[in-house]
């Protein structure tokens, strides 16, 4: 693709638009409290959800047209849609014409599967891998995931290490009264097995609704505990949701992601495909923008690009969680692609 042809993206807040989250399924085959009912969520007939190449079509206008570097698989949990490596390899080929380089490819996962599809994903051309673990007690893991999988998961994680993913990144959702007393032990099992924390604060985005600003632990609590336990510096980095901190003894590093206490949308560069297509410009959007009906109705890259620029058009400058006229998004968690 010649240079001149792309163009980049930029909303109505001057903040430039370039990390693409693809949900590529909103199955999953844990049950988070914080993200899923327990039962009863309708899943998506196949034919709702985008195939492949629909998903390939969409990342190549999104890197090759809109200059975007990053593209994070996501859902419900990527690794239950069958064939996965064969769409890493679509993706993994794409290049960033600004910089000439392969696109950022990334995933999020529950974990559970690694120990079997982790060499296959990296040999695909997955470049980063987060794996979600809410505690390190097998009791507390269940009652948070609703399935009896953490040692699967830890497995999945040593399997990642294994075949050689760097930096393995473990992402924790804070829960107040659950799991805020892990804090230091997740940091331990970081320095300890060279993987780094993602201390998630808790979104109202769970299917149950039982979000409350209570339930929230806030991430400068997160830092306070682990600095007074292992003194800490700030990293100096571009814009990115985590704030990531270091070790000052060198034992590496950990990130914490303030969504709720301090939300990072004067930098957000994000936006998101739901399994079924939808385009969203926010995790907390109310509307969205159906890409799927345009791919399907055999519409041109121009028209979708066009429609892709009229939803960047309706970015708003953030969520407004906590506060008096803040309103829920239709969809939990699991349904956008967290
Ligand atoms: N199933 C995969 C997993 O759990 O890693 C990928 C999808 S999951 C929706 C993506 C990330 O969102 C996970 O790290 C999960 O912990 C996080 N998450 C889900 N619900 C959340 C909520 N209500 N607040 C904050 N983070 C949440
Ligand atoms: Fe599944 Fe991930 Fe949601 Fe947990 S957070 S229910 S693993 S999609």
């Amino acid at each position: 693709m010649a240079l001149d042809s792309f163009s980049t993206l930029v909303d109505p807040y001057e903040r430039r638009v370039r990390d693409l989250r693809i949900s590529i399924t909103d199955r999953c085959n844990f049950r988070c409290t914080y993200c899923m009912p327990e039962e009863g969520l309708k899943w998506l007939d196949r034919s709702e959800i985008l195939s492949f190449e629909e998903i390939a079509r969409l990342a190549m206008i999104f890197v090759e047209r809109f200059d975007f570097d990053g593209i994070r698989l996501t859902g419900g949990e990527p690794t239950v849609r069958a064939d996965l490596p064969v769409l890493i390899e679509k993706l993994s080929g794409l290049i960033v014409p600004s910089t000439g380089k392969p696109v950022d490819l990334s995933m999020t996962t529950n974990g559970s599967s690694l120990r079997s599809s982790a060499k296959d994903l990296l040999r695909a051309g997955l470049n980063r891998l987060n794996i979600s673990i809410d505690s390190l007690n097998p009791r507390i893991f269940e009652a948070m995931t609703r399935r009896d999988n953490l040692e699967k998961v830890l497995d999945g994680i040593d399997a990642a290490i294994e075949v050689g993913f760097k930096p393995v990144k473990i992402n924790i959702v804070m829960m107040r009264g659950i799991n805020d007393h892990e804090i230091v032990d997740f940091a331990t099992f970081g320095r300890e097995k060279g993987v780094q924390p993602r201390f998630i604060e808790f979104m109202p985005l769970d299917a149950d609704g039982a979000w409350t600003f209570e339930k929230v632990v806030p991430a400068d609590e997160i830092i306070e505990k682990i600095n007074a336990v292992y003194p800490l510096e700030p990293v100096v980095h571009g814009p990115e949701p985590a704030q990531r901190f270091r070790y000052k003894d060198g034992a590496g590093e950990l990130g914490v992601i303030p969504s709720v206490t301090k939300p990072f949308c004067d930098n957000c560069d994000r936006v998101r495909i739901t399994a079924e297509g939808k385009f969203m410009t926010c995790l907390f959007a109310i509307n969205d923008f159906d890409l799927r009906k345009l791919l399907r109705s055999r519409a041109s890259d121009e028209e979708i690009m066009s429609e892709i620029r009229a939803a960047v058009g309706t970015k708003w400058a953030g969520h407004n969680i906590g506060n008096v006229n803040f309103k829920r998004p239709p969809r939990s968690m699991s349904q956008i692609g967290g």
